[in-house]
């Protein structure tokens, strides 16, 4: 495929031409008409796979010019950085096209921006906090709005962004065109998708199913957390073997807490990195992981994306990725420059379905291991294990809402006949989840390990 597939204009082929570009990368080429169409669009892509022109080319071919002043094109980023590079990309692509753009972002004067804004302008790119403030003082008018194009979308999640988002949606007219990117699946994101876009066409870049030869993988069956916990310590008592891992999790909580457990353990040998941590500190643990300082790193997908450290001798996934494409980019981090790499992972009963999915994709059965003796098999669960979790990946998707919430379990729980062995009033008791008196012992005894 060549960008004369695409159908552009001149405008666009001689500030590619400028640029030397020869031909459109793949998500450009996969995006592009959908982008026309006027769809909602999901794409997964990382940065530097072209993703901005993926969005641009699309978007510059068909916006005619106007006179207005109300912007019709919002991109949303989570970081200045990127707003002023993706300007930057704008601008170069735009080159011979009179089109008005405008970066804003926290941190700097509002009235300097207020005044830029009151200028007019085809298209803002912003982070959702300066953006969200210029449109409230009314600066900025969101009216005429036509697509909204939210990037880096797993970032600006992780990083919290999830209000500011759903401020900003309330605000803008309500027949727009939503175009996404994320570079990872999260549960967060799959929730936003859900709640927010009307039927969106999903485009990715095919990933491989095919792991690189020289990793290893091998899959432990592990009833919970705390069994995977007594597991990952039996495992890192081999520093040698062991001797420079990176344990993937899905979330920043888990990431806590597995660090806190590990601590324990490791302390000289461990470090951390989730978005919570402030930017010297994740960038002070990537680099004593990358010298050697530490041996373990723990980390989240979505943090973890743009790392890459030579010599990983393990990647461990503590929990199975839902999205099979989590787990490629995983183990990916390990068995790089020729060099024999193992991947581990760690499935519960619950997580059998997201595994098989992994194992489909690949189309390779994980070679499976046996805990090895001597780790104990807790029977304590963490929270998240007590509840049920609620289907994920059904095609008709029920609101949050609709889900039932914890009352529905307490319920079921109360109305199970389970014989408790006790006399009636433990019953009693146990069904209305509190001591019939407050002096019954033998009660509070009983429930305590609940
Ligand atoms: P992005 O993923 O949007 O951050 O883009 C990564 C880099 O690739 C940027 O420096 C772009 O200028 C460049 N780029 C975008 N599209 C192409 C293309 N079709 N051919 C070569 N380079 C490209």
């Amino acid at each position: 495929m060549t960008f004369r597939d695409l159908n552009l204009n001149t405008p666009l082929y001689n500030a590619i031409d400028d640029l030397g570009f020869t031909t459109p990368t793949p998500i450009q080429a996969e995006a592009f008409n959908v982008v026309a169409s006027g769809k909602d669009m999901v794409g997964i892509a990382q940065t530097g796979t072209g993703k901005t022109f993926a969005y641009m080319l699309p978007i510059l071919k068909n916006l005619k010019f106007s006179k207005q002043d109300n912007p019709r094109i919002l991109i949303l980023v989570p970081t200045r950085e990127l707003v002023v590079q993706v300007v930057d990309e704008i601008e170069k692509l735009a080159k011979y096209i009179n089109v008005r753009v405008l970066g804003v972002y926290g941190g700097t004067n509002i009235n300097t921006q207020k005044q830029a804004v009151a200028q007019g302008q085809d298209i803002i790119v912003a982070t959702p906090g300066r953006l969200y403030d210029l449109a409230v003082s009314r600066v900025l008018q969101l009216k005429s709005l036509q697509r909204l194009v939210i990037d880096e979308v797993d970032v600006m999640l992780d990083l919290g962004f999830r209000h500011q988002l759903i401020n900003i949606f309330d605000i803008l007219p309500e027949r727009r065109q939503n175009i996404m990117f994320s570079a990872t699946m999260t549960e967060d994101v799959d929730h936003l998708i859900t709640d927010f876009f009307t039927a969106p066409e999903k485009v990715s870049i095919a990933i491989s199913g095919t792991p690189l030869e020289n990793i290893a993988q091998t899959k432990y069956s592990v009833p919970n957390y705390y069994t995977k916990l007594n597991l990952l310590v039996h495992l890192f008592q081999d520093a040698e073997t062991f001797n420079k891992v990176l344990v993937f999790v899905s979330n920043k909580r888990m990431a806590d807490r597995l660090f806190e457990a590990l601590d324990e353990f490791f302390k000289e040998e461990l470090c951390v990195i989730h978005s919570n941590k402030t930017q010297n500190y994740r960038l002070r643990s990537i680099e004593q992981f990358r010298e050697g300082v530490n041996r373990i790193l723990v980390a989240t997908d979505v943090m973890a994306r743009g790392l890459d450290i030579d010599n990983v001798s393990h990647v461990i996934n503590f929990d199975t990725p839902d999205y099979p494409e989590n787990y490629m980019h995983r183990i990916g981090r390990t068995g790089r420059a020729e060099r024999e790499g193992q991947a581990i992972i760690f499935s519960t009963e619950k997580e059998q379905d997201s595994l098989e999915k992994i194992e489909t994709l690949m189309q390779m059965e994980i070679p499976k291991l046996e805990i090895p003796e001597g780790v104990e098999i807790s029977e304590e669960l963490i929270e998240e294990e007590r509840t049920v979790i609620k289907e994920r990946n059904n095609p008709i998707k029920r609101k949050d809402d609709d889900a039932p919430g914890p009352a529905y379990h307490e319920k079921s729980a109360k109305n199970s006949k389970e014989n408790l062995g006790g006399s009636y009033k433990f019953k009693i008791a146990a069904k209305y989840k509190k001591p019939k008196t407050r002096g019954d012992k033998n009660y509070n005894k009983r429930n305590k390990k609940k």
